[in-house]
Formats: structure tokens, C-alpha cells, sequence
């Protein structure tokens, strides 16, 4: 199924789901790994490691830091995070706010079993129950995110091959990578 996307070069693109549910690849497909602002690049940055849940704090002042000085700059951003907690959003938009920046929100709604199994296929395991809950937490955000003030939001499924992101005079913006 065919989904277009409209957005302006100042658009805050936010990747909202479960570990698994195909977030970093997504973007990779259709951002420059400049554009794409990655909760999990940030703590390998500053830790070594993409795992190490004890730095939280440290790595999500660095990941909104550099989301802060993008938007600054008009930089088109991807912010590549789970955001499944509205704490974890509001920042965001508020940042967005701040800088004039319209918000996309991207919801990846993929079954727990897709996640899984894709999770499972990478060098880096997530343990199940965090999938679990994750998944659960999901369902929470489909229903929170329509009270949020955000310009735009998608669902996306488990199969994102039909997404096309266009520019607002409706010409395609091409992929970077086929899938
Ligand atoms: P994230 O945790 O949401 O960022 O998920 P990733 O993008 O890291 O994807 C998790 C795993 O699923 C990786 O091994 C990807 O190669 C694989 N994957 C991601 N998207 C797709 C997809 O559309 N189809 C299939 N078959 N695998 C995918
Ligand atoms: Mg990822």
C-alpha cells in the first residue's frame, strides 16, 4: 500500500516503536546518516556501548543537544529513539516549538512476533520482555499521541516498502537504499 509522507525541509521527524520494529533501518532508507539522530548511536558515543542502560541521562542530554542545534540550524532531523513514554515526546516537540519546526510523528505499530524475530536476527539482543513491553507501551502511545500537538502522524506497519516521502509540491523525494 502506498503511503505519502509530506514534509518540509524544517520538519522534525520523530520514529516512535517497539526494538525490532525496524526504526534505524527505515531511516537509513531514506535519510543521510547526518539527518538521522540515534538515542543508541549517542550512548555508544559516549559509553562504547549501544546497550548500556546505566547512562540514560547522559545519553539523552547528548541525543537532545544535538537534536537542539540541528533544528537551529533548519536542519531536516530524524530523531531515532523508541519514544514510547510521553516523557520521552514532549521534549521533542517542545524543541520543535521552540526552533519553529513542524512535527512528524512515525509510529511503527509491528506485531510483537515481527519484532522479535527481527530483534532476534541482530548482533545486539534485546531481551524478550523488554520487546513485550515495548509492545505494550505502543498501544499506549497510538491512543496518547492524538492528544499531542503534532503536525503530522503515520502509522507504519511491518511492511514499509510502499512509504514515499514527498516535498510539499507533491514531487517524490527519493530513497536513499532499495530494501
Ligand atoms: P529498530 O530497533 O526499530 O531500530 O529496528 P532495526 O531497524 O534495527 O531492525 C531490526 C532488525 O530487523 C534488523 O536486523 C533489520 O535488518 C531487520 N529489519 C528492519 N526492517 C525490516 C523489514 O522491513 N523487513 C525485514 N524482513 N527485516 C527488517
Ligand atoms: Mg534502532
Amino acid at each position: 500500500m502506498e503511503q505519502r509522507i509530506p514534509i518540509m525541509s524544517k520538519t522534525l521527524i520523530v520514529l516512535c516503536g517497539p526494538a525490532g520494529s525496524g526504526k534505524s533501518t527505515f531511516a537509513a532508507q531514506h535519510f543521510t546518516p547526518t539527518q538521522i539522530v540515534s538515542s543508541d548511536v549517542c550512548r555508544a558515543l559516549i559509553s562504547d556501548n549501544e546497550r548500556n542502560f546505566h547512562i540514560n541521562r547522559d545519553t539523552f542530554d547528548l541525543f537532545h543537544l544535538i537534536i537542539q542545534k540541528r533544528l537551529k540550524l533548519g536542519r531536516l532531523t530524524v530523531a531515532d529513539s523508541t519514544a514510547l513514554y510521553p516523557f520521552a515526546r514532549t521534549p521533542l516537540l517542545e524543541m520543535a516549538k521552540q526552533a519553529e519546526f513542524h512535527t512528524c510523528l512515525l509510529a511503527f505499530n509491528v506485531p510483537f512476533a515481527v519484532c522479535t524475530s527481527r530483534a532476534g536476527q541482530r548482533a545486539r539482543q534485546v531481551p524478550i520482555d523488554v520487546i513485550a513491553n515495548h509492545c505494550d507501551l505502543l498501544q499506549d502511545t497510538r491512543q496518547d499521541m492524538h492528544h499531542e500537538p503534532w503536525d503530522q502522524i503515520h502509522e507504519l506497519g511491518e511492511d514499509v516498502t510502499g512509504v514515499q516521502f514527498v516535498r510539499p509540491n507533491g514531487s517524490r523525494i527519493p530513497m536513499r537504499r532499495k530494501t
